[in-house]
């Protein structure tokens, strides 16, 4: 017979949550499974803790968002922004679904080559373009979208050398009543900037001024500041075309659409507050059906939304370590994984669920990580069930940003799979062992044995 550990009792104050907008929720739904696979199964198998993506949601949700686009504007471009998870399965499945690639850094447009994208059907975005990544952008003829004026002028003397004349757009900040307001990419709107980038490209006569581009956040659940953007950005081009008679091919939009994860400090959850891929589409399809282009010549619209495709097909699966009592006695987990693996716990609430039934009880807990570092918090609060030593668990939609920004510190990163349509699993990056991180480091001959 188990012989029961032994906990002394304390002495707490009940407390009780503030109820949502359905009650309050009284239990935290188990995950036993993913795309029909027992996570148990998956952890015995690949090692705990691990990342998990399904296929099936990558596709679902990208046919999702095309199709509301798709259904309200005749001319429709994805492309997918790179840095919110570039692992080469990941960014495949996005190509085969017809996204071209969207990238802020030479690393990334070698990676988008490497996945086999046409240059042409690249979009190279950000402040930090190298000479020779401007060269190789202007071979293989990618969208180069402009940041800055130091960036216009050399691309223009870049031009000139090479006897070509590079498409370019450029990237536009402006007030859409969301603030503080991203004005630290590309030219402003309000103050002529903008205007006045067009006008030197035009005048060069050594550029191709192809596209506008905006990207106005990051996690913006304003319809109306999605409307007034598309709006500039059109006066923009229909200004350009009635002073140079020059057509702009495109109009992208950027990213920045919610996800289903709820901020930290939000009143209401994700699900109440998160814009659908519909609505998103209506405001912004809306704006340009009605901006005052001639039918015959609407421009292309882009979008390059990075979150709210990947997140929901994310998972990350670990499990207990310990469980303790602080001093002032509330209850602590620690989990097999923390801030190294789920940097987007800094801004996001994320919930944890058991992976097997546990009691419907719940406690406030407090969510630490591993690592041996007082910022790795996880959760500074939550109600919890009744966790054990061991207990396996998972954090749901953790898709975006968690497999480009985690960090190689203490530990290393663990692998990741993916679970293929037809449910077969699959490892997409391997963990990191001792040799990876010596294959880097090198020893200077006086310190060898
Ligand atoms: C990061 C980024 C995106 C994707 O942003 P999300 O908020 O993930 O949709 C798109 N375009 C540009 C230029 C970006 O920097």
């Amino acid at each position: 017979m188990n012989k029961k550990a032994f906990e002394p009792p304390v002495i707490k104050r009940m407390t009780s949550t503030v109820p949502g907008k359905f009650g309050s929720k009284s239990q935290v739904e188990p995950i036993s499974s993913i795309d029909g696979v027992p996570v148990a199964d998956l952890l015995e198998k690949f090692g705990s803790p691990l990342f998990i993506l399904s296929e099936k949601t990558i596709r679902r949700v990208h046919q999702d968002a095309s199709e509301a686009f798709k259904s309200r504007y005749p001319k429709v471009q994805l492309a997918w922004s790179y840095k919110t998870n570039y692992l080469d399965a990941v960014c495949r499945i996005y190509h085969q679904e017809g996204s071209w690639a969207e990238v802020v850094s030479g690393f990334e447009y070698e990676k988008a080559l490497h996945n086999g994208v046409d240059g042409k059907r690249i979009i190279f975005n950000g402040p930090d373009k190298s000479e020779n990544d401007l060269r190789r952008a202007i071979d293989l003829d990618s969208y180069i979208h402009i940041d800055h004026f130091d960036e216009l002028f050399t691309l223009i003397r870049l031009a000139r050398e090479i006897g070509k004349r590079s498409r370019v757009a450029i990237r536009v900040n402006m007030d859409t009543g969301i603030y503080p307001k991203w004005d630290r990419f590309g030219f402003n709107f309000e103050n002529g900037e903008a205007a006045q980038a067009i006008d030197l490209i035009m005048e060069s006569g050594a550029l191709e001024m192809a596209g506008l581009h905006t990207h106005i956040g990051t996690y913006i659940i304003s319809l109306g500041a999605y409307r007034i953007a598309a709006e500039k950005l059109a006066r923009l081009a229909i200004d350009t075309d009635r002073k140079y008679q020059h057509k702009i091919k495109y109009i992208d939009m950027g990213g920045g659409f919610a996800s289903m994860n709820t901020l930290k400090g939000a009143y209401h959850t994700a699900s109440d507050t998160t814009p659908s891929f519909d609505q998103y589409a209506e405001a912004i399809a809306g704006a340009l059906q009605k901006a005052g282009f001639d039918q015959g010549h609407l421009p292309v619209l882009i979008l390059e939304t990075g979150r709210a495709l990947i997140d929901e097909a994310g998972y990350l699966a670990g499990q207990v370590l310990a469980t303790k009592r602080l001093s002032d006695s509330r209850r602590a987990l620690i989990l097999d994984f923390g801030v190294n693996l789920l940097f987007t716990a800094f801004w996001y609430d994320h919930v944890l669920h058991p992976v097997e039934e546990v009691s419907g009880f719940l406690d406030e807990a407090t969510l630490y990580g591993p690592l041996c570092m007082n910022i790795d918090v996880l959760r500074e609060q939550t109600q919890m069930p009744l966790f054990r030593k061991g207990d396996k668990v998972v954090i749901s939609k953790v898709g975006a940003y968690n497999m480009t920004q985690w960090m190689q510190f203490i530990t290393y990163r663990p692998n990741v799979i993916m679970i293929a349509e037809d449910n077969s699993v699959h490892i997409i990056r391997r963990a990191e062992t001792l040799e990876t991180i010596l294959g880097q480091e090198s020893l200077p001959e006086h310190l060898k044995p």
